[in-house]
């Protein structure tokens, strides 16, 4: 027969403290606290298994669980020496749900379960207490009705404010035995008219009914999105654990508290936490009455404190992690209800960390294990103000979009780059609000605080761009009308507007938007994180690189431990020249002025013009790099996102470039494609024009040239995107190491450069055995290859994407592909073509530069399939090499548990 339940009482238990996606995290918990001593009230778990049964057979239980929960209540019962309804010395209990993740607050609790119109009496015979039982009575009937039943809180509420005011009673301290009595009986006359049934008297009943709630709870609409937004997935569900009740709220030798055996916020040694004299847990959690600090509970309790204090060093030894504790003291005695690891700030989470592994508590990879993309993430962007309360923010929400970069962002609406450019001049703080962004729009995006789309997802053009400069994005606001014209912004969920000039606070590691200027603080930089990183470092085995366009993002990400350039995207240098900004507009004209050319001679002209400007940029990046090695990518766009589309814009292009309107124009309707991510784009404009690749390549060799000469080491790579044949590949190869070698055996200088491509068609990956014939390396565009083998838009899934991820939807992908690996799909392609790609070229380097390499679960399977190195945006480097060394250590401790088996 299969079990379902786990008792936990009298120093044993059924259960175990790993156990926790069977019985839930306080399940386990209170079972591993039971078996190491501890003084804990009995009970038992039901298991999530039964919570996934429930959920798989039309909500129906387990047949054998009824009979098992009796079994448990009499055991609870006879270990306990106290009876569920006893009239005389009843047994209470508290019911309470439990999921192997900690879901502070998303699913339900009941507790005093077991009281009914005769056992209220029992209680208050043994506890000598009227006013305490019936007390205990009121909240029963008042959680059961609103937890179980669903019935209104406010209406009950109501009750109670009437039945005070009546009595002349301030606090509920001041109401007597009869004001609770009286005001059971209205409650129960409440759910008579709400529910047309009596008050369940039977506690059996009352159980059952409780632990159908718990199971509710779990697909409640809350619980859902608190896991889509913390990704959690996989679990089973909640356990219910049922439990003898202890009291907190028997008089001033009693109370109830919430402890931590470090600071959650500093990560300080110290005991940490409140406590509440003659309460119950519910009244910490109502923030009704304000606890004092533990060190008070120390001067009114001293026997109680040294005793929780022993407790504290004991769950933390035991645990070798912070723990987060719930106790209760009944009448001077102490009972453990809850440990469970403790939730903590990002500065924290590194201190402890650090702290932990120094006094030899965890292994230095442990404490490298210890810390979440999350917790680095949060240390670099501002974040808005923890003073602006909750009320404030939800007033203020305008939409919702995709968290595409994080961090918060406040400035002034404002629609177009052009004029965020000029406003920007002037000092004023702005937020750049368009549909969607294209390569025009990066002069504004630079200056902008924060930028916010319509649409798109995590890879489009917005999203990738802010990301590399750590900017506070959200894209795919799609309750968003956003209109050009009026400069206005309305929201079609909540009929707010926003004009041209008004607030907007951007959450974007969130992805809220609101309306208004919220003030916003940068945490502070822990000293324990360069100890971390640098334990990090020695552990992983991966190469961590960044993409990234410019001087200024080189050398920042260097401060961020790149170890070089894996994708420098040369059509971001077309449009802004990032060291002086004031001249972006010739090689925007010089660009234009090659797009439009009607003939090879007149494109060479334009091209001659640009030259100079990217043998700048190559040296500056070269310089920052300072030998590290620096992947150049070819021209990758199609041609018509770099020319206007608008007729006034066009004319003013036509009158610079002494050419007609018309002209411009009809040039503009010959680049249209239907279908531009799939059409006239990547290495097959350089095999239609390769007079473009000559001339960037011809940059990037003059610049390494350049900089050899003045003594800086340079190991240019040089990248060809969207290959898909090798016979393609073979022609563009052959053409850049003629330039190449053509300069250098002029300049007579002998330089390392490499040729390779990016892998970023399915024909690619599976042919890569064909097209390692010809390039030196690989680097993966996870996100064209996501796009292409998926068959979904990088720029439009954000519009469906949402239903795929989403539970209750559909539940299709636990994640976006596009932040994510499609580890399953795009990763067998990935797996293949590096392994297919060394068949070939047994040392081939392989690396990735599409999104995913900034993104911790992707860069483990990178880890895995034995690439050299990631590629991630500045801001995301740490991220990467946090999680290649945790890939290591999680690859080390999964063979020892196999060899284990
Ligand atoms: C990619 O496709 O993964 C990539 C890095 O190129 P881009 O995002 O510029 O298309
Ligand atoms: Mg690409």
């Amino acid at each position: 027969m299969k079990k379902w339940v786990y008792f936990f009482g009298a120093g044993k238990a059924e259960g175990d403290g790993e156990w926790r996606d069977l019985l839930g995290g306080k399940g386990a918990g209170l079972a591993e606290m039971t078996k190491i001593g501890l003084p804990v009230p009995a009970g038992f778990t039901i298991s999530t298994e039964a919570c996934d049964h429930f959920y798989k057979n039309g909500k129906k239980y387990p047949s054998e669980l009824k009979k098992q929960v009796a079994d448990s209540v009499a055991r609870l019962e006879k270990v306990t020496k106290k009876k569920l309804g006893d009239p005389k010395n009843p047994l209470l209990v508290s019911v309470r749900s439990g999921s192997a993740r900690s879901m502070p607050g998303m699913m339900e609790t009941i507790l005093n379960l077991g009281l009914n119109d005769k056992s209220v009496e029992g209680l208050a015979k043994v506890t000598n207490n009227e006013r305490f039982a019936y007390d205990a009575y009121r909240r029963f009937v008042q959680m059961y009705s609103t937890v179980v039943m669903g019935m209104s809180k406010e209406d009950l509420e109501h009750r109670l404010r009437t039945m005070r005011t009546r009595l002349g009673a301030k606090e509920d301290t001041a109401v007597p035995a009869s004001g609770w009595k009286e005001l059971v009986g209205e409650y129960k006359q409440y759910f008579k008219e709400k529910s047309g049934n009596d008050f369940p008297e039977d506690p059996m009943e009352q159980l059952w009914g409780a632990v159908g709630a718990v199971f509710g709870s779990w697909m409640a609409e809350k619980a859902v999105t608190y896991r889509r937004v913390e990704k959690i997935t996989g679990l089973l569900g909640t356990a219910v654990n049922v439990m003898q009740m202890v009291f907190g709220n028997t008089g001033d030798n009693s109370g109830t508290g919430v402890c931590f055996t470090r600071d959650p916020s500093s990560g300080e040694k110290i005991f940490y936490g409140d406590y509440l004299t003659n309460a119950q847990g519910e009244d910490v959690v109502a923030g009704i009455r304000t606890p004092v600090h533990l060190t008070e509970l120390a001067k009114l309790m001293p026997k109680v404190y040294g005793q929780l204090d022993k407790v504290r060093v004991k769950l933390e030894k035991h645990y070798t992690d912070m723990q987060d504790m719930e106790f209760t003291v009944e009448d001077g005695t102490l009972y453990m209800l809850q440990t469970r690891t403790g939730k903590r700030t990002p500065a924290a989470a590194f201190k402890i960390a650090m702290d932990m592994a120094n006094e030899k508590l965890i292994t230095k990879e442990d404490a490298v294990l210890r810390i979440k993309p999350e917790d680095i993430e949060r240390l670099f962007y501002p974040i808005i103000d923890a003073k602006v309360d909750k009320k404030t923010l939800e007033s203020r929400i305008l939409a919702h979009g995709i968290n595409a970069v994080p961090g918060a962002a406040v400035g002034k609406a404002c629609f177009s780059a052009a004029e965020a450019e000029e406003w920007a001049k002037k000092g004023e703080k702005v937020i750049l609000v368009r549909r969607e962004t294209s390569p025009e729009d990066v002069g504004g995006m630079a200056v902008a605080q924060g930028i916010l789309t319509a649409t798109g997802g995590k890879t489009s053009h917005a999203a990738v761009v802010a990301r590399g400069w750590g900017k506070c994005c959200i894209v795919g606001a799609e309750t968003l009308d956003i209109d050009y014209k009026t400069k206005l912004i309305t929201a079609s969920k909540n009929g707010k507007k926003v004009k041209e000039g008004e607030w907007l606070t951007l959450d974007g590691s969130e992805g809220v938007v609101y309306t208004g200027d919220m003030p916003l603080v940068t945490p502070e930089f822990p000293k324990a994180y360069q100890t971390i990183m640098k334990w990090a470092d020695e552990i992983r085995r991966l190469r961590v690189r960044t993409n990234a366009d410019t001087p200024q993002d080189a050398r920042k990400a260097i401060e961020f431990g790149a170890e070089g350039i894996g994708l420098c995207r040369t059509e971001h240098m077309f449009f802004t020249d990032f060291e002086h900004p004031e001249k972006s507009h010739d090689r925007q004209l010089a660009i234009q002025e090659m797009i439009l050319a009607n003939d090879k001679e007149s494109r060479v002209k334009a091209l001659d013009k640009l030259l100079p400007f990217q043998r700048r940029d190559f040296v500056g990046i070269f310089q920052a790099m300072d030998g590290l090695p620096v992947t150049i990518r070819l021209i990758d766009p199609p041609l018509h996102e770099f020319v206007p589309h608008e007729p006034a814009k066009q004319a003013e292009l036509a009158k610079e470039l002494g050419i007609s309107p018309e002209t411009v124009a009809r040039r503009v309707a010959q680049l249209h494609e239907a279908n531009p991510m799939l059409g006239h784009r990547g290495c097959r404009l350089s095999i239609t024009y390769p007079e473009i690749l000559e001339m960037q390549v011809r940059a990037i060799i003059e610049a390494a040239i350049e900089c050899h000469k003045g003594r800086v080491k340079v190991l240019p790579e040089i990248m060809i995107p969207l290959t898909l044949d090798k016979k393609e590949l073979g022609i563009l190869v052959d053409a850049t190491r003629r330039v190449a070698e053509d300069l250098l055996k002029r300049a007579g200088v002998k330089l390392p450069y490499l040729v390779g491509t990016m892998i970023e068609l399915p024909r690619a990956a599976l042919l890569a055995n064909e097209i390692a014939e010809v390039a030196e390396f690989f680097s993966f565009g996870t996100n064209d290859l996501t796009q292409t083998t998926m068959g979904l838009s990088r720029d439009d899934a954000g519009r469906f994407l949402p239903d795929y991820v989403d539970e209750k939807k559909a539940g299709v992908f636990a994640g976006d592909p596009f932040q994510t690996l499609d580890t399953k799909g795009v990763g067998m392609l990935m797996r293949w073509g590096v392994e297919k790609g060394r068949e070939t070229r047994p040392k081939l380097k392989v690396g990735i530069c599409g999104e995913h390499g900034g993104d911790a679960e992707s860069v483990k399977f990178c880890h895995e399939i034995g690439m050299d190195y990631v590629s991630a945006s500045p801001f995301r480097v740490p991220i990467s090499r946090l999680a290649a060394a945790q890939a290591v250590v999680e690859a080390k401790q999964k063979a020892a548990k196999s060899k284990k088996k």
